[in-house]
């Protein structure tokens, strides 16, 4: 049983109707003899993904899905000779959702062959553009998830789509998981034969994350290796890692295939990387995914340069006083109390506060949430011993470390609440002076 409830979950027929589904798809994901209410017991994790399930099937219709390229740079020649295509969403409310939030929901539902469809048709027509003005580049890169490679339909569309567009299938290259092709090996294997017989190369996805790296490595006919950036993140400060990559890369030029490492942030990685005899770099070190316009202006500089690092200057946008809590970070209960001018009411999520002041606070979560004026965030927490709890809405992001982002968040609250949080506020700073 699904249930929504007026006026909350919805003020007419067809949204309570189609709540209620969205709740009825839930509760059957327990299993049998389960119910689900639309929002309560949820927390914003899942009802977000809630959401974003059902506005899915309309996010293609709506042009709400789009490519973003990020360059591999060729070490050698310091030149942007390939990219990688990725997915974007850029949901009306949500802001830029990440691939990694919406494929599994895709996934589990019927919409992820319209999406593999509409990022191969979108690569194509662009690897066309790419082509008629002369751009010169190896291959552009898009991923598929084993379920896009198993599809019996795959090898008609990927052929359809370079008739459409004229293209040169050796300018396409697919990038798989190990975890893809431990699948039904008979028919990965038929696929590949099929997709290598077109021309198209294949890449070995995060590479070094999967079980039996070596044997395949030998047993895949795959043309390019992508190290993991799991093993490049702490390359430049870490031996081991340092060793495994250098010992890929030679594995890999043994067997005569590209070796590019992904995720490259940093000087310091590079330089080690070229040091090693890594081919092609890909990581914000360069340069974030871009448009297709800027992409191609990447591919017709002579040389890229890094983006210089560190040049955003954060600046003081604070009206108020703040107190800083390095030491004990404060554990806050977080919850959404108003969505689009709509009440819901949903369970708490836990954040850490860094610090807080009369204007507003600042904290940390793995949660991607988005500044939006019309999502109203309650925070609650213990102060020396006193409840406090108050409204704001998010007004700025910065992704800190992989998964982990950190929000600005602007308090609306009344006058006497503010003097009240002003009290206690004083009283710990005093203490904290005495004792941090
Ligand atoms: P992936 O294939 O490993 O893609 C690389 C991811 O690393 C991208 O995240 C990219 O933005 C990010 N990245 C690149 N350079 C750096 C760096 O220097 N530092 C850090 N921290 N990250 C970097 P994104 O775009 O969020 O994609 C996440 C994953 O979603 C991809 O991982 C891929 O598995 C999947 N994905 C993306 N597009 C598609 C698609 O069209 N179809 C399918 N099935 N999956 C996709
Ligand atoms: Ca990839
Ligand atoms: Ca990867």
């Amino acid at each position: 049983i699904g249930i929504s409830i007026y006026p909350d979950d919805g003020t007419n027929k067809v949204e309570l109707i189609k709540n209620a589904n969205t709740a009825l798809k839930r509760a059957k994901k327990n299993g049998a003899a389960h119910y689900q209410l639309y929002s309560a017991n949820m927390n914003i994790e899942s009802f977000k993904n809630f959401q974003l399930e059902t506005d899915l099937h309309t996010a293609i219709k709506n042009g709400e899905l789009y490519i973003e390229y990020q360059p591999k740079v060729d070490i050698k020649l310091q030149k942007a000779t390939s990219a990688e295509a990725l997915i974007r969403w850029k949901h009306p409310l949500w802001g830029d959702v990440s691939p990694m939030e919406f494929i599994t929901i895709a996934e589990e539902s019927n919409y992820h062959r319209e999406i593999s469809e509409f990022v191969i048709d979108t690569v194509c027509m662009q690897v066309n553009e790419w082509e008629r003005k002369g751009i010169d580049f190896n291959t552009i890169s898009f991923n598929l998830s084993a379920k896009d490679f198993l599809k019996s339909s795959l090898i008609s569309t990927l052929k359809a789509a370079i008739n459409r567009y004229h293209i040169n299938p050796n300018h396409l290259e697919i990038e798989l998981t190990e975890g893809t092709l431990l699948q039904e090996t008979s028919v990965v294997q038929d696929q590949i034969e099929q997709v290598k017989a077109m021309g198209i190369t294949l890449a070995l996805d995060d590479f070094g994350t999967g079980y039996s790296s070596i044997h395949y490595l030998k047993k895949l006919p795959s043309d390019t290796i992508k190290i993991d950036r799991s093993f490049i993140h702490h390359i430049h400060k870490n031996a081991e890692d340092r060793i495994i990559v250098k010992s890929i890369i030679e594995l890999s030029k043994g067997l005569k295939k590209t070796v590019v490492a992904e995720g490259v942030e940093n000087e310091d990685q590079y330089s080690i990387l070229r040091s090693i005899g890594c081919d092609l770099i890909q990581g914000y070190y360069y340069s974030k995914s871009v448009s297709a316009k800027r992409m191609t202006e990447f591919f017709e500089m002579k040389q890229i340069k890094p983006v210089s690092c560190n040049t955003i200057v954060p600046v003081n946008r604070r009206r108020y006083y703040r107190v800083d809590f390095p030491y004990f970070p404060l554990h806050t209960e977080m919850t959404i109390v108003s969505f689009n001018g709509k009440a819901v009411s949903l369970g708490t999520t836990d954040v850490i506060v860094l610090d807080i002041g009369l204007g507003g606070l600042r904290f940390q979560s793995h949660l991607r949430l988005k500044p939006h004026d019309n999502i109203l965030y309650k925070f609650r927490t213990t102060l020396i011993g006193k409840d406090i709890t108050f409204n704001g809405t998010i007004v700025r992001f910065e992704e800190k470390e992989q998964d982990i982002f950190e929000y600005g968040v602007e308090l609306q609250i009344s006058e006497a609440d503010r003097d009240e949080l002003a009290q206690v506020l004083n009283k710990i700073t005093l203490q904290m002076k005495q004792n941090p």
